[in-house]
């Protein structure tokens, strides 16, 4: 039996400093550098990953609206067998913007985007 998939995380590169309203959840200020975004998708991994990729959406996730500005860009995509928060937690990076992606998160995880520096 394969593995199943629970998760991906996209890996970011913001190649300048931008402000960004997420939606409801506010403006926030993001640094150029790297960002990794955990979520999850069991039945249509690669569906919402291709969706990801496309720049021209309806934006309906927090990460959407990140992805919506011109100087980011993703650089990288994993799957992983862990599930969406215990994966979240294993990634160290700095919370900027307190509830992102994590409004259904049932472990606290603060965000499920994390900045990693300005690589
Ligand atoms: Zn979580």
């Amino acid at each position: 039996m394969f593995p199943r998939l629970q998760s991906y995380q996209l890996f970011i590169k913001l190649s300048r400093d931008s402000e960004v309203q997420i939606g409801k959840l506010g403006l926030f200020r993001f640094p150029r550098g790297g960002y990794i975004y955990t979520g999850s998708a069991k039945a249509h991994m690669e569906k919402r990953i291709e969706r990801h990729l496309s720049k021209h959406k309806k934006p309906r996730w927090h990460i959407d609206y990140l992805l919506e500005v011109k100087d980011a860009r993703i650089t990288q995509v994993a799957r992983s067998e862990i599930s969406e928060c215990k994966l979240n937690k294993k990634t160290s990076g700095e919370t900027l913007a307190n509830g992102f992606g994590s409004s259904d998160c049932l472990n606290k995880c603060g965000s499920h985007l994390k900045f990693t520096g300005d690589t």
